[in-house]
């Protein structure tokens, strides 16, 4: 299966046109299509973008980072949670040692009990993307079968991987 390798700068602005992220000033992002590498509803509007592209992409929350769930907010006791020290609201942590546990924000603080949320900052968020396609290569068929990009100079992931564990060229 043939796939190209996008390589692209954007600016990345939720409803109230505030910036939340953008690739100025740095290194194009460069990914592989339709793996997920990018957030789902980008990935599929920039398939076929020309080198030299560019556009605004209007993403719903629903193919970025999902809706909001409210099964995700849950109360906790402040004793239970691995925090030293002040907790305040908007605090953000990983709520486990394990390296894949959730990023959890504090919603509120009642007592002896915190309100947790487990949603990411994003869910719920339309988002829009500025973006200008910066380059367009077939993948290599090594680059398909790890499902990422890998640098073409040196024939490595370049920390861009994923999946780390699989890829023979770490
Ligand atoms: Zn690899």
């Amino acid at each position: 299966m043939s796939r190209n390798v996008v390589s692209f700068h954007y600016t990345l602005r939720d409803p109230e046109g505030r910036v939340l992220d953008t690739s100025a000033g740095g290194a194009p992002i460069s990914y592989l299509e339709g793996v997920g590498q990018i957030i789902e509803g980008l990935d599929e509007a920039m398939q076929g973008l020309a080198v030299g592209t560019k556009t605004r992409i209007e993403v719903p929350a629903a193919k970025a980072y999902g809706e909001r769930d409210d099964e995700q907010v849950q109360k906790v006791l402040r004793s239970l949670l691995p925090i030293e020290g002040e907790l305040n609201v908007g605090d953000r942590f990983q709520a486990g040692t394990d390296q894949y546990a959730p990023i959890v924000t504090v919603m509120g603080i009642e007592g002896d009990s915190v309100l947790l949320d487990a949603n990411h900052p994003l869910a719920g968020v339309d988002l829009t993307f500025d973006v200008e396609v910066t380059g367009v290569r077939a993948a290599t068929a090594e680059e398909v079968e790890h499902g990422h990009v890998h640098q073409p100079e040196s024939g490595c992931c370049g920390g861009n991987g994923g999946g780390g564990g699989g890829c023979g060229c770490n």
